[in-house]
């Protein structure tokens, strides 16, 4: 088991930095490749060192649009975009757990195909430093979280969490892009405001950023970050 860390370092890329320096292999920073922020997060990343391991959860159930946009960012920066994807295929899953688990059960389907992967994916890299690219201006349930945390993601095995973009708000993150000239999920100019799976995501907008996520769901998040 890792102690607690927290980065000292106030900008988001002297934290993104810190991180890598205090870690080094054993932080892995986490991409969707569906929200802008990642995108930033990704362009800092590859400034300081392309070699962070880069984690991306391809559930089978993405947008087009998102892997494209996986592959065309690695080969920019020259990032290894390491791929997990569950234990169970789409259809083995609906062959165990029957048609539709996510209508039926969202929190089962993201469990078996984010939470367990993600931490598949940190035993198997024997990570102790997790990056992402939450922020507290995204939604209700991200208001309180910190530049840092410490998440137990499988029995006995605990990650620093680190979230250089917790202060940034959603206008910070598209100045970035745009003055940096960084590719983005292309859905997100058609109506989109978060992107996870097809099923389970419609077009949103409002202030909060993951509204358009699990519609008529009682559900905001996947379980990653929940704890
Ligand atoms: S977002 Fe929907 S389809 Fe994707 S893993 Fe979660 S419940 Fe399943």
């Amino acid at each position: 088991m890792t102690s607690r860390w927290a980065p000292g370092a106030q900008t988001a890329e002297e934290i993104l930095a810190e991180t890598i320096e205090h870690f080094g292999n054993k932080a892995a920073l986490t991409c969707s490749f569906g929200g802008p922020g990642g995108m930033v997060l990704l362009h800092m990343a590859s400034r300081i060192t392309p070699k962070i391991p880069v984690l991306f959860l391809d559930t089978g159930f993405l947008f087009p649009e998102t892997l494209r946009l996986r592959d065309e960012v690695a080969e920019r920066y020259g990032l290894e975009v390491i791929t997990y994807r569950p234990a169970l295929s789409p259809a083995e899953q609906a062959e165990r757990y029957g048609d539709r688990l996510w209508e039926r059960d969202p929190d089962a389907c993201c469990r078996l195909r984010k939470v367990e992967v993600m931490a598949r994916a940190a035993r198997e890299l024997e990570l102790e430093a997790w990056i992402s690219a939450l922020r507290r201006d995204q939604g209700a349930s991200r208001r309180a979280i910190g530049t840092a945390t410490y998440q137990e993601i499988a029995p006995g095995h605990w990650l620093t969490k680190v979230f250089p973009l917790a202060a940034w708000t959603r206008r910070d993150v598209w100045s970035y892009i745009v003055r940096h000239r960084i590719p983005y999920n292309p859905l997100l100019d058609r109506g989109y405001s978060s992107l996870g799976c097809i099923q389970c995501t419609v077009p949103h907008a409002g202030s909060d950023e993951r509204a358009g996520r699990w519609p008529g769901q009682n559900k905001v998040e996947c379980g990653l970050h929940l704890s």
